[in-house]
């Protein structure tokens, strides 16, 4: 420890004492109220892991504020303090303080369950649902206030007999109605809650007078404040009147939890902002209050943390995304491990689930969300059941992390890769423009397998079904992975594009290759990307062309460039830092025909035909899965010269980097098991009839 022993020091958090400076701040995950035990699991894995802190994601406290169908936590009634007791219970068991982010969110709900009204300062449109749902808010009567105060009080009470040490008042993100109150934008009201900042600050600090009216006795009263909102005079600056709000309410709570908003600029990913990057926005607030500040920064480095810490930036390390990849990530540091910290990647995978209210999932950690349906632990796994020997083939991040969580079992493992360095298509994609985090994933792995006496790694060792057989292997991971396709064939039209064979027309592979060599092959100027594939890659090679001087084109069939970066909270970064390297993005589009010195894209609206000049093409459309060391190993299986064998990862169906790993873990984690394809392969939590 030494050089980190500010980290662990207790901090007094109004009635309570936090244990140490590891502070888990709310954040979803999309099991909340609709799956408890699985929720109870995961944060209590985090208290097990040394967090002093354990939040709630946002908690609806009244179906005025249904958030459906995002699944968040919920305490309309009574009825919704068992639920939330399991997570009480789970993180207490460890000592750790368990917080609540007790969440009316006004404008931001479109009430699609409940079918209540929505209510905001004004008549408006909801930003909640899809975010352009067809629906205003009722701008809330001197009624409605006072129902909303009796709502939050009545919930602060409940959150307090579920257990809960820390209640916050939350007014961040524009996801609730205190912060919704704050804003000009949206508050125009010429009661005496609107006008001048006072009145516009006046529903926030009543709802923190009331909840220490409340339950301030027995737990600390926490705000949650954007104190920037990256809009500049449009919204609150925190050289402006986030300066004044914090100065108006210094003393009233017993921590500060402070952070920008909205979501997308909470948590930016490793792209565009680096660890530490909201300080400049949140380390005025400890020159304003005695009490203690929290904030956050997807900070993985101890020295990092120490820093903040001694620099009076911040009293407690606020984490959402590191808690995440590394539940554990405290206890590391405590133990003298930290270069054992899984580090997150700021990816961004763990936000992409809650948008389709499906249970988090993260890259660098296979276990989340794992831990009570699977049974996963992100530090324990079963010891081996037998003496079995694995040879792993492919030594991309599903070929490692089958062979690190094989070996953590107890295996002996070989793990055989073609390429002369490890990592498959993480090495290659961290190459691309802001992907350098993303060789954590590797190197995290490398780093793990380095510990362990049983796994052997060989680069540079291509095998075929031979090599592997003359070895006399009887288990075989293989782990193949894939290319991008040559043919440009995609989901879009299921067609192979013609002209794909001719000169000038190159994959992402080709260009990886070229970032690996050093060298560049793409020799004219104008190039044409069609990406059909929609997530990073055709934007990044976007990006990286133009860099370069290249013309570029970007056609894709979908509506948005990178349409699926929307659930990484990056499309609109993506799109405006392509616009302004001068990349023309062309979108509902599909690549009908290349030809030698252009490209035929047709409409999918109207099927209408566009020209468009091009020296290069590059085809971002479907992979080819690698199969054929598979497919020959099959007979050894069927006659007995193997004992099991098992493809994983984009071998086996290309996905995301975080598919990969989830598919490597569970291939070790089921290695000698009999799989019963029949029975469902987790636990699931049902309802008993009312
Ligand atoms: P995944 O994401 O599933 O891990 P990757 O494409 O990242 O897949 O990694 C697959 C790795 O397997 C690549 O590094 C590739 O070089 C390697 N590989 C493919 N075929 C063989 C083979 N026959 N022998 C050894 N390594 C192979
Ligand atoms: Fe970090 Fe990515 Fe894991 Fe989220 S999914 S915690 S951003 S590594």
């Amino acid at each position: 420890m030494g050089d980190y022993d500010v980290l662990f020091e207790p901090v007094r958090i109004g009635p309570k004492v936090a244990p140490n400076r590891f502070y888990q701040v709310p954040h979803c995950n999309g099991l909340g109220h609709l799956r408890p035990a699985a929720l109870a699991a995961m944060r209590g894995i985090k208290a097990e892991g040394g967090w002093g802190v354990v939040c709630t994601e946002e908690v609806e406290i009244h179906p005025t504020s249904d958030l459906s169908p995002y699944v968040e936590g919920r305490l309309w009634d009574d009825a919704d303090v068992p639920g939330l007791r399991l997570m009480t219970d789970a993180v207490h068991e460890h000592g750790a303080l368990a917080g609540i982010e007790l969440t009316h969110a006004g404008l931001d709900s479109a009430n699609d369950y409940s079918r209540l009204t929505p209510i905001g300062p004004r008549s408006e449109g909801v930003l909640g649902g899809g975010g352009f749902e067809p629906r205003q808010t009722r701008a809330m009567t001197k009624c409605d206030i006072a129902d909303v105060r009796r709502w939050h009080r009545n919930a602060a009470l409940r959150a307090r007999d579920a257990g809960f040490d820390i209640v916050y008042c939350y007014a961040a993100h524009g996801l609730t109605l205190p912060m919704q109150m704050l804003s000009r934008r949206h508050n125009d009201r010429t009661d005496e809650y609107g006008g001048s900042l006072v009145n516009r600050v006046r529903f926030l600090r009543e709802i923190i007078e009331d909840t220490r009216d409340a339950i301030g006795d027995d737990c600390a009263v926490a705000v949650r404040l954007a104190v920037d909102e990256l809009l500049g005079p449009e919204g609150i600056t925190h050289d402006g009147e986030a300066t004044e709000i914090v100065g108006m309410l210094a003393e009233l709570p017993d921590l500060w939890d402070v952070n920008v908003s909205g979501w997308s600029n909470d948590s930016a990913t490793s792209r565009f902002a680096a660890e530490g990057h909201q300080e400049p926005y949140i380390s005025f607030v400890k020159s304003l209050t005695s009490k203690p500040v929290v904030g956050v920064g997807r900070y993985t480095s101890p020295d990092a943390m120490v820093s903040a810490v001694r620099r009076g930036v911040l009293d407690l390390i606020g984490a959402a995304r590191p808690s995440i990849a590394d539940p554990h990530l405290p206890r590391k540091i405590r133990e003298g491990n930290a270069d054992r910290i899984r580090e997150c990647i700021g990816c961004n995978i763990c936000v992409a689930t809650d948008p389709k209210s499906l249970p988090i999932r993260c890259t660098q950690n296979p276990t989340m969300g794992e831990e009570w349906r699977r049974g996963w632990h992100p530090e324990r796994i079963e010891v081996r059941r037998s003496t079995a020997e694995v040879m792993v083939v492919g030594g991309g991040p599903a070929g490692l992390e089958a062979a690190r969580a094989l070996g953590e079992r107890g295996h002996r493992v070989q793990l055989l890769e073609a390429r002369t360095r490890l990592g498959g298509r993480v090495d290659r994609e961290a190459l691309l423009p802001g992907l350098a985090a993303w060789r954590r994933v590797v190197d995290w792995r490398l780093g793990e397998i380095g510990r362990l006496d049983g796994v052997e790694l060989y680069p540079a060792s291509p095998m075929s079904a031979e090599d592997v057989l003359d070895t006399g292997t009887r288990d075989v991971v293989v782990a193949t992975g894939a290319v991008w396709r040559r043919d440009g064939r995609g989901r879009s039209t299921g067609r192979a594009i013609d002209g794909h064979g001719l000169p000038g027309v190159v994959t992402p592979d080709d260009l990886l290759d070229d970032l690996v060599a050093g060298a560049w092959s793409l020799t004219g100027e104008r190039v044409v990307i069609y990406d059909d594939d929609h997530y990073v890659v055709g934007g990044l090679l976007a990006e990286l062309l133009a860099r370069r001087g290249h013309e570029v084109v970007l056609v894709t069939p979908a509506p948005l460039a990178s349409y699926w970066t929307q659930y990484t909270l990056e499309q609109e970064r993506i799109e405006s830092r392509l616009r302004g390297l001068g990349v023309r993005i062309r979108t509902r589009e599909t690549l009908a025909a290349i030809g030698p010195d252009h490209v035929v894209t047709t409409s999918v609206l109207d099927s209408a035909p566009t020209t468009l000049d091009r020296d290069h093409v590059v085809l971002v459309g479907d992979r080819a899965p690698v199969t054929d060391l598979h497919e020959e190993l099959l007979p050894a299986l069927s006659d007995g010269r193997l004992d099991s064998l098992r493809l994983v990862g984009d071998a086996d169906a290309p996905g995301l980097i975080a598919h990969a790993v989830f598919a490597g873990h569970l291939a070790a984690r089921e290695f000698g098991d009999e799989i019963d394809p029949d029975v469902v392969p987790f636990r699931r939590e049902r309802f008993a009839a009312p």
